[in-house]
């Protein structure tokens, strides 16, 4: 297509509806023919609606590790080793994926000697609020792929019913807008998988079922079945119509605190290796480090049944984050809280700005809850609600400081009003 037609003196009718030039708003012509606007309005539906094409089951464009790398550093602050190895894992994941595809369409599969590539589940080790969920979230949204968060411990409650872990799979499904192509190859987060462990890590000792009941079921998922899940979630009833979801493609990110797994690694590796150091800091000081260590033996002994430890191959320690983590979090990835803020009232035409004493005073107070950079956002919270009420309705308002007082002591943050600042000059 090359230009718009200018008027009656150029060929006028559509080559496709045959209507002419004073019929429709608009004529486009190519080489030797010409389509008319509502043309386009129809093909563009009929590309819109069209069932998706086996291909398009590929992730186009497949990003490098490095490139996914490079993307998680946008949003995920420190934490390297567990980015890359997400990254590779996750690069390898989504190649099977095209691979097997490949295969199929070339109709070439079971020539014998073709590798079998295994999908590669990732289990995020490390404690509460250092951005595993995050890590997992940024993945999918860099990917464009369907994505959704379980809580194990809410499957707990229930025992191992196989419905109830597949209430994950109707999650992802609706995440990917009923799409059940999409939702085979979207991505799962399971939280506080740490939490359904069998109490007692021999498994000759007597079972702690539920935990156990509940890694069952993960399992059968997370190995690859082919679930009947009822499309509006909730209890299967016989007249509702089922939709099957093939897991097999599913990349399920596993994560947990794992309260308690440094003493199992401490006691495997002896005394040597943090024998000296834990004589400084106490083991649990350790653990970002020591979690790096950890190998599928102890996630075992720790309480996970082997068969599922079996299939979550890769797995990344993520590091408590310490202060200047914290303030970088603060301030440095995209959608940073003081960025997300500063957004906020950008929008009222107000000017935000922060006092570096008032970041460093609410990474104290984070830190001391104990709760990662989660205490950041509650913390802030509190300290821009009252500014958040007054700013619609106070129009003078032209700027506002948030002090460190405004976090220590709760007091209002300073306000600057248009003429104040006209004054200052
Ligand atoms: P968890 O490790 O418990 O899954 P999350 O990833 O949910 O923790 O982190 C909670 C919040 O804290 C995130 O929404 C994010 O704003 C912030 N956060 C935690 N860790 C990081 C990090 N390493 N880089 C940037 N933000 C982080």
């Amino acid at each position: 297509m090359t230009k718009e037609t200018e008027g009656p003196q150029l060929p006028q009718r559509c080559s496709f509806c045959g209507k002419d030039f004073g019929q429709v708003k608009r004529l486009f012509a190519g080489h030797d023919a010409h389509i008319c606007n509502e043309c386009i309005g129809l093909c563009s539906d009929i590309l819109h609606n069209a069932p998706e094409d086996e291909s398009s089951e590929q992730l186009q464009d497949l990003p490098k590790p490095a490139e996914i790398k490079n993307f998680l550093d946008n949003y995920v602050i420190g934490q390297e080793q567990a980015k890359v190895t997400v990254s590779v894992a996750v690069y390898n994941h989504y190649k099977r994926i095209n691979h097997q595809q490949d295969l199929r369409t070339r109709a070439n599969i079971a020539t014998g000697d073709e590798v079998e590539l295994e999908k590669s589940n990732i289990l995020l080790l490390g404690p509460t609020g250092t951005g595993k969920t995050l890590i997992a979230r940024s993945l999918a949204k860099f990917l464009k792929v369907p994505f959704t968060i379980a809580d194990a411990t809410v499957l707990t409650e229930a025992g191992y019913v196989g419905e109830d872990v597949e209430n994950i799979l109707v999650r992802l499904f609706h995440a990917s807008n009923f799409n059940a192509a999409k939702t085979e190859r979207g991505i799962i987060y399971i939280d506080e998988v740490d939490k359904i462990s069998r109490k007692d890590g021999n498994p000759s000792i007597t079972r702690d079922v539920s935990g156990e009941g509940v890694q069952q079921g993960l399992l059968k998922i997370l190995e690859g079945t082919v679930a009947n899940i009822p499309p509006k979630g909730g209890r299967k009833h016989p007249e509702q119509a089922f939709v099957q979801i093939d897991t097999t493609n599913i990349l399920f990110i596993c994560g947990g605190a794992f309260d308690g797994l440094e003493k199992v690694i401490a006691r495997r590796m002896g005394n040597k290796t943090v024998g000296f150091e834990a004589d400084k800091k106490s083991i649990s000081a350790l653990s970002g480090d020591i979690f790096e260590h950890a190998v599928p033996a102890d996630l075992i002994e720790f309480g996970l049944i082997p068969e599922l430890v079996g299939r979550i191959p890769v797995s990344a320690a993520l590091k408590p984050l310490d202060e200047e983590a914290m303030l970088s979090i603060l301030t440095k990835p995209r959608n940073a809280l003081t960025r997300q803020y500063a957004r906020l009232m950008e929008l009222e035409g107000v000017k935000l700005k922060f006092d570096p004493d008032s970041l460093q005073a609410a990474v104290e107070i984070a830190t001391e809850r104990k709760t990662g950079a989660r205490a950041l956002r509650s913390i802030f919270e509190k300290a821009m609600l009252q500014v958040m009420y007054d700013v619609p309705s106070h129009s003078e308002i032209a700027e506002v400081v948030i002090t460190k007082e405004t976090n220590t002591e709760g007091k209002m943050p300073k306000l600057i009003t248009h003429a104040e600042k006209k004054k200052a000059g």
